[in-house]
């Protein structure tokens, strides 16, 4: 079954310092390392690993890290055909982060902010048989209502996660089958600050009464809330050693496209992401992160969650 991501990819440049430098300032830091990102990479990534067939659209820079960003994506088994070259950088993110763990982070949408007409006439044809759309905000926000569009024209599931949040149009909230926001995400798209079970189920009414089909909103450490309209129910995190939480909201999503895909129920698969997403926080930094199908499954077993057998292939 088909995943199509549409969105951003990044390289993003991380280096360590003891405190951040202050304004003019220069400051001799400690480690420098390039890893790839991107919240729409991110995704696609955390979909192929575990299995799905996933093709990406987006753009990257002709530059270096671009070769080398689809070049990535390709090996991890993400179909990037319809990842084109663009004029221009890459979209980076330079990542400075202190010993305390603060970080300062600034993003040049490069390539990202290019995304555009052209790419919703390769998203067309992609889409044609595909089983769910996974959309982020990384790349122009009328593009992505755009392509939620053409999404409902070939009755293809939309995931949104709104990330980095903006407000979304009201149209685009009637075309959204599924919304992932994680709790500031939640709180700024809605005004209702998560802290107890009924914020978080106002909240889910709240973004439901928008016109979106089902809720799920990510809760880190505490796990995800499920809300369907008729249904609601907080599903618990697996407990595990977490070291590095980057994209483990992404981690969540392609597992949860890749477990619909599969045909599970969406309180199964709502399990099925929240293992991955424990899985992708045990290690360290975003694509290196995403787990296998494998490993997630054994995650499941080990804590007892139970994922509907009669409905998937494994
Ligand atoms: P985001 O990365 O978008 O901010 P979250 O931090 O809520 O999103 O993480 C996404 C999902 O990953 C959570 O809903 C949960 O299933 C899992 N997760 C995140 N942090 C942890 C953790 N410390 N322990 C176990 N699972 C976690």
């Amino acid at each position: 079954m088909k995943i199509v991501v549409f969105g951003s990819i990044n390289m993003d440049l991380v280096c360590r310092v003891k405190r951040l430098p202050a304004p003019g300032e220069t400051l001799r830091g400690s480690d420098f390392f390039t890893t790839p990102g991107g919240k729409g990479a991110n995704q696609a990534v955390a979909c192929a690993q575990l299995g799905s067939s996933v093709a990406m659209i987006g753009r990257v820079g002709e530059d270096e890290f671009g070769t080398n960003l689809r070049t990535g994506m390709k090996k991890s088994g993400v179909d990037v055909s319809g990842v084109v070259l663009t004029q221009g950088s890459s979209g980076v993110a330079l990542i400075t982060v202190e010993e305390s763990g603060e970080n300062s982070i600034v993003i040049i949408p490069g390539a990202n902010g290019q995304v555009g007409m052209d790419d919703l006439h390769r998203l067309d044809s992609t889409l044609e048989g595909a089983d769910s759309l996974l959309l982020q905000l990384e790349i122009p926000s009328e593009v992505v209502q755009a392509a939620a569009k053409k999404a409902k024209e070939h009755s293809v599931r939309v995931i949104l996660d709104p990330a980095p949040v903006s407000a979304l149009a009201d149209d685009l909230y009637s075309m959204i089958d599924i919304i992932t926001p994680n709790e500031t995400e939640c709180a700024a798209l809605t005004g209702i600050e998560v802290e107890d079970t009924s914020h978080v189920e106002q909240a889910a009414k709240l973004l439901l009464n928008r016109g979106v089909e089902k809720v799920i909103i990510k809760l880190g450490a505490r796990g995800a809330y499920l809300y369907d309209g008729k249904e609601s129910e907080l599903i618990p995190a697996i407990p595990v050693n977490s070291v590095d939480t980057t994209a483990a909201g992404d981690a969540f999503n392609g597992a949860l496209a890749t477990a619909l895909g599969k045909g599970l129920k969406l309180r199964n698969a709502v399990e099925f992401a929240n293992a991955a997403g424990a899985l992708s926080t045990t290690r360290k930094g975003a694509q290196p992160s995403m787990p296998t199908m494998k490993e997630v499954i054994q995650l499941m077993m080990e804590n007892g969650r139970d994922y509907d057998k009669t409905n998937s292939e494994w």
